[in-house]
């Protein structure tokens, strides 16, 4: 399932913690233990639904690559997508991002990107585009695409 959050692993007790998107530059403190947290903890298992005002911090501060799915509710094709994604983000959490930006509450990134048809997968590091895959491919297609940038 796609939250809003990103989850720190605390180095000193393990536990994890969450990390709204708009605090994922801030370093945080473990709500168990208290001891600091690392600094941009970018992990999560699972697809993080970022909006277009913390779409650039994200896609910017990110140390992982970042898998960007440009969707649209109303887009049949991309909740057949969204599944697969749930399985990307899942098994290579920790050495990718993945996010999903709604193209209709987000028209402005979806124009700066030039997106014109939907789903389309952009793949960023540091919030430059490195790779672009439109229309949906399976899964062991776009693990192979995507491990070129880990
Ligand atoms: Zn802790």
């Amino acid at each position: 399932m796609a939250g809003d959050s990103f989850l720190a692993k605390c180095p000193s007790c393990g536990a994890k913690n969450r990390i709204p998107a708009g605090r994922v530059a801030a370093q945080g403190r473990c709500g168990r233990c208290q001891a600091k947290l690392p600094a941009r903890s970018f992990f999560a298992e699972a697809p993080v639904e970022v909006g277009e005002a913390r779409f650039d911090l994200v896609t910017r501060m990110s140390p992982l690559p970042t898998l960007v799915d440009f969707w649209a509710p109303w887009c049949a094709p991309c909740q057949a997508l969204a599944s697969v994604l749930a399985q990307l983000a899942s098994e290579l959490a920790g050495r990718l991002l993945v996010i999903r930006l709604n193209t209709e509450t987000a028209p402005t990134t979806a124009a700066r990107f030039g997106i014109q048809a939907i789903p389309t997968l952009v793949i960023l590091r540091s919030g430059i585009e490195v790779d672009r895959i439109t229309g949906v491919l399976p899964l062991p297609a776009i693990r192979a695409r995507v491990e070129r940038f880990l």
